[in-house]
């Protein structure tokens, strides 16, 4: 059965050319290889400009999910492919149960997440999505970026790996040299040496902008 995963996008959207912030490029590319070939992903409620600005992200490309950019809401989409919302698992930090490997043997077929940036502390923006009634499961009492949540839900219910088994690193301090480092606010997976995986670029990225707020 195609695991399907589904990224709500709910930052600021207009319809203006760069209305995709960088960082969202780099997590959405990065969660095409997280989820893996046998997977597809939809990224919903994008305006046209951002639909554009992420017309790379659905590239087709060996070894990655097919994904697919929509201007409709998730309740749409789920409508438009006849989707019962009870087959619809919401990743939720406040959800009574965790996810668990027999999540995706039928009781759920597509996996939804809030494209959102986390914050610090977090501001329950998840909740425009539990209104709605899925179902849903929690993975633990870290926040995760939602590249990161995707890539433990699909090792989860996919791989079939038990929530505590798989290694993860939180609050990691990304160092870029010397003197120059961030503390990030999430839960991340570890890699073999226990570094957070992140999405290519994203250290660059955030090294650029750590000089940009310290630009005057
Ligand atoms: N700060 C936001 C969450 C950002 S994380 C908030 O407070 O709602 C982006 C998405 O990743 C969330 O909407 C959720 O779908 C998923 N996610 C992140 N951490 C999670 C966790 N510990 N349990 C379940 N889902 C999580």
């Amino acid at each position: 059965m195609t695991l399907s995963y589904v990224i709500e996008h709910m930052e600021d959207d207009d319809d203006s050319p760069k209305a995709i912030p960088p960082w969202v490029e780099l997590e959405y590319a990065h969660m095409r290889s997280l989820a893996g070939p046998a997977a597809q992903i939809h990224f919903t409620s994008l305006s046209s400009a951002s639909r554009s600005s992420l017309s790379t992200v659905s590239i087709p490309a060996e070894g990655l999910a097919d994904a697919s950019c929509h201007q409709a809401g998730i309740m749409q989409l789920m409508e438009e492919r006849g989707v019962e919302l009870s087959k619809v698992c919401l990743l939720d930090p406040k959800a009574e149960k965790a996810l668990a490997p027999e999540d995706g043997d039928g009781e759920f077929e597509w996996f939804l997440f809030g494209g959102i940036l986390g914050d610090d502390p977090p501001r329950d923006r998840t909740s425009e999505l539990r209104v709605r009634g899925f179902p849903t499961r929690h993975l633990g009492p870290v926040q995760m970026t939602t590249d990161t949540a995707l890539g433990v839900t699909k090792k989860v219910v996919h791989d079939k790996v038990p929530l505590d088994k798989i290694p993860y690193v939180d609050f990691p301090t990304i160092r870029f040299n010397a003197k120059e480092s961030v503390e990030m606010p999430f839960r991340y997976i570890a890699n073999e040496k226990s570094e957070p995986i992140l999405p290519v670029g994203m250290r660059d990225l955030l090294h650029e902008d750590l000089n940009k707020s310290f630009d005057f």
